[in-house]
């Protein structure tokens, strides 16, 4: 068996000692004699899986007790249109574009109100994060949204926008768990956890208590009504069972690693290391401004198309994988997400300066 580097964006890298224990549990789960993809989810078993998984989540990020935290399914694309149905009083909401994600979210939004883009930075391709500070936020507005980590473009939100005492509603997917986040500054925020912290499908909402009730748009079917979801503990319906126990050993993995402030430390070093080579390279170039990088998702190009094909093609026999940029960039993407090692990083750098010295 050999592993390979696994940059993809999503779903991607697992703790290899996550999957090694899921892989001695298969056949038995702890000397009950079945796996956990066979276990009943009103079990003793599986009850004790899902609150242990919410325990450890709410340590790792020191939720707040008056936030609630929801197991749901239909990944984070279903929360697209589960914000705007439960949070949409006025009808009105303000979203900051700051890519693919953000305009997906808004437009499923405006099937149910009205929707004001209060900022946007594509008019430089999504390469930075737009100024927060003074926003033009909507008098009745329900919410400003934003996507903190842009996965596609490799942009993180530098600081959260000031939304001028409205609501904050974070679609955090490809940064969760990278480094520690102040939930009480936030109404909701959510998470597909293919990114970051187990298998698709799953996606982690984590939301204001206040937010939950039985006041959500007509017509809103009852498994995206939050308040189904938190009075029945997750378990309205069968849950994805075996993700959320995936995301429970990654859990415990980032507390064993130190916890989110020691997560973001080796993050940081991990990204500054690719920062600082593309930063010096006579070849490879960041396509991000410099205040707006994201720690996990690293985008860049050589400038020839034809040579960024050399690069992938040339990269994924020396073993690091899915280093081809998102469809409608182009060029390279490497996603460093909590679970790739500070090695896997330090051999790609030391590739591509062999690739740039043969270039
Ligand atoms: C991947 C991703 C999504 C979509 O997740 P699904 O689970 O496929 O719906 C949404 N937002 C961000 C930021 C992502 O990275």
């Amino acid at each position: 068996m050999s592993r390979v580097y696994n940059f993809s964006a999503g779903p991607a890298v697992l703790p290899e000692e996550v999957l090694r224990e899921a892989a001695d549990e298969m056949l038995d789960y702890r000397g009950c004699g079945m796996s956990v993809m066979e276990m009943s989810h009103r079990s003793k078993d599986f009850e004790d899986i899902l609150h242990d998984a919410e325990d450890t989540l709410r340590r790792l990020m020191s939720i707040p007790e008056n936030y609630k935290v929801l197991f749901l399914q239909g990944g984070a694309s279903q929360q697209f249109a589960a914000v705007p149905m439960n949070l949409m009083k006025n009808r009105v909401a303000d979203y900051i574009i700051t890519g693919q994600w953000a305009k997906k979210a808004a437009q499923e939004a405006e099937l149910f109100g009205r929707v004001n883009r209060i900022a946007s930075s594509a008019d430089r391709t999504f390469s930075y994060i737009p100024d927060c500070s003074d926003l033009p936020v909507s008098a009745d507005a329900d919410y400003v949204y934003i996507c903190q980590n842009n996965t596609i473009y490799g942009t993180r939100f530098p600081k959260l926008p000031d939304t001028k005492g409205k609501l904050l509603v974070a679609d955090v997917s490809s940064m969760f768990l990278s480094e520690p986040i102040d939930v009480e500054k936030y109404g909701v925020i959510y998470a597909g956890v293919q990114k970051n912290a187990g298998p698709a499908g799953l996606v982690v909402a984590i939301i204001r208590e206040d937010l939950i009730s039985d006041e959500v748009l007509p017509g809103t079917p009852t498994m995206l009504k939050w308040k189904t979801q938190a009075d029945a503990d997750s378990l309205y319906n069968t849950p994805n069972c075996y993700a959320i126990y995936i995301c429970g050993k990654v859990f415990h993995w980032v507390e064993s690693m130190g916890g989110l402030l020691a997560m973001k430390e080796k993050n940081e070093k991990k990204a500054g290391l690719l920062y600082d080579f593309l930063d010096g390279s006579s070849l490879f170039k960041g396509t991000v401004e410099k205040g707006s990088r994201s720690l996990m998702n690293v985008p860049f190009v050589t400038g020839d198309e034809a040579l960024d094909k050399e690069f992938i093609a040339a990269a994924d026999k020396a073993g690091f994988k899915n280093l081809k940029g998102h469809r409608t960039v182009g060029g390279m993407r490497a996603s460093i997400y909590n679970a790739m090692p500070l090695e896997g990083v330090e051999k790609l750098v030391a590739f591509m300066k062999d690739f740039e010295a043969a270039h």
